[in-house]
């Protein structure tokens, strides 16, 4: 357990926060804090001002677009090592104690801070850590995914990277959260939903998709009660967790928010990185694909593989370290079994 005062002297006083913009619910409450953050805290205010500059480019397919963001300060992110001993050797950067001096937070939820993200992806990129250092576990925080969305009320979608799949931080439980409609999947998800979707289960208002034509396989889970969905969660870890070997299943997973209704999405993964990451050559991709790549903007923190990047290896990637269609027509089949469909 972290001593109470650390966590009292990292959180922002309501009074400070009002300086900077609205603060009658979560969503400009942190608003008002990366404002805040970016008036005091010079490393973040040269991040976000940076990131106005960022090249992106797009690449357009016939049922949707894909962007690649040549982002260099994502670098120590995106060549993370994340092995168990780099892991044990590296000081945890999302532990109250650890925090930058500047750095301020919301309470949420009563166990979690929302902290500003110092080196962005999104114009407004934030942070969700645990207080407690304690493993990236989805299946125990998963109704603290629901509850960050409904708090964010369609303004920042929530994101969550599992341990083996894309959390620099594996070690301590955390969400990320972004501008709501800068990922291409927020506003494509219902269109494609409508013409590629495949219902695999519709019981008590929750709703579950599968999607093969998306170049990253999904399924989708909708509903407006979080213990249901909760619930077709629980449905959907079990049998994932029967295909992998006592670790939590590889998993990203991308939740909003609207008009009443919670929409996840769930990127089950076959592999961490692509191979192109590990050539040692000329045609080196240094590309990670985490729960943002996988819902369309692609991060490529050097320029030369910003540069060569083309339609044909993003293809590849997604194909790569997405779960295959078969495994999805497998989920389906196995949720449909249990709910005896
Ligand atoms: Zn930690």
């Amino acid at each position: 357990m972290i001593e109470n005062d650390v966590i009292r002297s990292k959180l922002i006083s309501s009074e400070e926060l009002s300086g900077f913009g609205d603060t009658d619910s979560l969503a400009s409450k942190t608003g008002s804090l990366l404002k805040q953050q970016i008036a005091t805290w010079q490393l973040c205010s040269k991040n976000y001002s940076d990131l106005k500059n960022v090249e992106v480019k797009q690449f357009d397919f016939d049922d949707f677009s894909i962007k690649v963001q040549f982002n260099p300060g994502r670098i120590v992110s995106s060549s993370a090592k994340v092995d168990s001993k780099s892991i044990k050797e590296r000081k945890c950067f999302l532990c109250p104690q650890n925090l930058p001096r500047e750095q301020k937070g919301l309470l949420f939820g009563g166990e979690y801070f929302v902290l500003v993200n110092p080196f962005p992806i999104f114009p407004e990129h934030f942070t969700l850590p645990k207080f407690d250092h304690l493993p990236q576990n989805i299946i125990e925080n998963f109704n603290m995914m629901l509850q960050f969305a409904r708090g964010f009320d369609g303004h920042y979608t929530v994101f969550y990277n599992g341990p083996k799949c894309g959390a620099s931080a594996p070690d301590h439980m955390h969400f990320q959260a972004g501008n709501h409609g800068f990922m291409p999947v927020d506003t494509e998800y219902d269109d494609i939903v409508k013409k590629f979707g495949n219902p695999a289960l519709e019981e008590n208002d929750v709703r579950i998709y599968t999607v093969t034509e998306y170049l990253r396989n999904f399924i989708s889970i909708e509903g407006e009660s979080p213990e249901r969905m909760q619930v077709a969660f629980e449905k959907f870890y079990s049998v994932y967790e029967k295909l992998s070997q006592g670790d939590e299943p590889m998993m990203n997973i991308i939740a909003s928010y609207r008009n009443g209704t919670w929409r996840v999405l769930i990127f089950p993964r076959q592999k961490h990185r692509p191979e192109q990451y590990f050539r040692e050559d000329e045609r080196r991709i240094l590309l990670s694909p985490a729960a943002v790549d996988l819902g369309g903007v692609c991060i490529t923190p050097r320029e030369e593989d910003f540069r060569k990047i083309n339609q044909d290896d993003i293809t590849d990637i997604y194909r790569q370290v997405s779960a295959n269609k078969e495994y999805i027509l497998f989920f389906k089949k196995e949720l449909q079994k249990e709910a005896g469909v």
